[in-house]
């Protein structure tokens, strides 16, 4: 058991992907992720929630 969140799930044209056992672990993965692949530097409230959203229990 743990959380999945796939970029393409927010819109993104990105095959990324990535699996951890608490949100709280995706986050900075996610974060790190937009800042080197997509140049997003700040995660406004607006994408936060949209993420949020995308990520999945499996
Ligand atoms: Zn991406």
């Amino acid at each position: 058991m743990g959380y999945e969140f796939k970029c393409k799930d927010i819109g993104m044209d990105c095959g990324f992907d990535v699996k951890a056992d608490s949100i709280e672990e995706l986050i900075p993965v996610i974060q790190a992720h937009a800042k080197n692949a997509h140049g997003i530097n700040e995660i406004t409230p607006e994408l936060f929630n949209k993420v949020k959203s995308a990520i999945k229990e499996y």
